[in-house]
């Protein structure tokens, strides 16, 4: 904290990639509505909400995609 009156400390929501530890703060929200990005805008996971546990399921969930 800070003793100076003029000085505020903004606390802002943001969102870290659980694949790479990437933290960013949103800039806007989206047309949609949908301020969470699809992509880690580091590594550019789309699973970057979950942890990686088995690293090469990427495989089968690909297809599950198409
Ligand atoms: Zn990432």
């Amino acid at each position: 904290m800070t003793d100076k009156e003029y000085e505020v400390i903004i606390e802002m929501k943001g969102y870290k990639c659980l694949r790479c530890g990437e933290v960013w703060i949103p800039r806007k929200k989206h047309p949609a509505g949908k301020e969470i990005p699809d992509v880690c805008p580091r590594c550019k996971s789309h699973s970057w909400q979950t942890k990686v546990r088995f690293p090469t399921i990427s495989k089968a969930q690909k297809k599950r995609k198409r």
